[in-house]
């Protein structure tokens, strides 16, 4: 028989490659993005308990009531944003489901969509699945601001959506009010969505608070706004996320949503309708990744990397500039095979894969792992 991909030069996602390289060399892990330390017991425990008191069947399509509450509560109290958990709040399976569905949801044939790159991985493919055309920005190489005027000249009449994502992956910057204020500037009057992704919405630093699409009524009525549990609560392999959206777009969504997974895991649904009335769990969030980086960025300083600058998530960008002139797809293939560290290659988010010689690691990971780590790069 013969196969027709209809996506012949895509590859397996570069996470799953360099930690099977890592798994594979016993290298650590500082490739993929996700913590070595345990979730909250109370998290483990809410959730055993459902599914020990039966919560075993299939959930509501649009979640469970009880979490949507809770998290319209906590968008209002965070954002100032008052939402209807009925009709406009979402549960998915992790934001990678929801981002993807929302743009199979809203993207035709031929329409616009634009990408801000370096752009986290799956937004790309789910434009082409829908036959969408890309248009890509690239953020400024010195800070990772967004050049507005260059997203000004890419907006048409074909434009249908643009894509954000703050705090970012995988450059570790953030949207400031000014930008969400160009953003809107640039799109009143339009037809144009804004999908924004934020993920890492807690983990913010040195006082920042985070600028949620939220904030911004104007904003908020074109937007879609996609947050995961998987990082809030160390729970990335629980996949579940959610969707912050008006009546009329949540409607459309839901339609697909529905065809798509149906509904999403139901004790894991509850067990975070549970964890969220210990608001300091996501409150603290900042503060405890913020030492994480510190404490990382200290241990680096011993070795011949130099740090970009982080006010989000949990990577490290690095420039390897003073080390060696090799792709950085190479360079990360062989500093997890010679040195025992995997990191990520920030190559891999560009569409045309732009080499600053730059790595991403990813410092949620116990300090012991990061002191073995950075023992090991200090011989680099
Ligand atoms: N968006 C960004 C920017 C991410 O970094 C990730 C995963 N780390 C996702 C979306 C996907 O989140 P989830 O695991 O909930 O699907
Ligand atoms: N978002 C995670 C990262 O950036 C990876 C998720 C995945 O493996 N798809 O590392």
């Amino acid at each position: 028989m013969q196969v027709f991909s209809k996506f012949p030069e895509l590859k397996t996602t570069i996470f799953t490659q360099m930690s099977a390289l890592a798994r594979e060399c016993g290298a650590i892990n500082l490739s993929q993005g996700f913590p070595d330390f345990s979730p909250h017991p109370k998290l483990l425990e809410a959730k055993c308990k459902a599914m020990k008191q039966g919560a075993n069947q299939y959930a509501p399509m649009q979640g469970y009531m009880p979490l949507r509450e809770r998290i319209a509560e906590k968008t209002q109290e965070l954002y100032g944003f008052v939402c209807n958990p009925e009709t406009e709040i979402t549960i998915t399976a992790g934001a990678t489901q929801a981002i993807f569905t929302a743009i199979l949801t809203f993207l035709n044939p031929d329409e616009e969509a634009i990408l801000i790159e370096p752009v986290y991985d799956s937004y790309l493919p789910a434009v082409r699945l829908c036959k969408g055309i890309a248009k890509f920005v690239e953020l400024n190489p010195n800070d990772f601001s967004v050049p507005w005027q260059q997203v000004k000249k890419l907006i048409s009449k074909k434009t249908k959506l643009i894509l954000i994502n703050s705090p970012h992956n995988p450059t570790g910057s953030t949207l400031k009010k000014k930008d969400l204020q160009e953003l809107e500037k640039l799109t009143k009057g339009t037809d144009i969505l804004i999908i924004s992704d934020e993920v890492y919405e807690h983990i913010i630093f040195d006082k920042q608070s985070h600028e949620s699409i939220l904030r911004y009524p104007e904003l908020a009525k074109r937007s879609l706004v996609i947050s995961s549990f998987g990082k809030t609560y160390h729970v990335t392999g629980w996949k579940v996320g959610y969707v912050v959206a008006p009546e009329n777009l949540t409607a459309e969504f839901r339609k697909v949503h529905q065809y798509n997974v149906f509904c999403v895991n139901l004790p894991a649904q509850i067990a975070f309708y549970e964890i969220l009335k210990e608001k300091s769990l996501y409150e603290e969030l900042g503060q405890f990744y913020e030492e994480k980086r510190n404490f990382f960025q200290k241990l680096l300083q011993s070795t011949r990397f130099q740090l970009k600058k982080v006010e989000g998530t949990y990577f490290q960008l690095v420039s390897y500039e003073k080390i060696t002139n090799e792709k950085d797809i190479d360079f990360a293939i062989r500093m997890t095979k010679e040195f025992g560290v995997a990191p990520i290659p920030l190559s891999v988010f560009y569409s045309k894969q732009n080499d600053y010689k730059h790595l991403r690691f990813c410092f949620a990971k116990e300090n012991e792992t990061l002191e073995k780590a950075a023992e090991k790069l200090t011989k680099i």
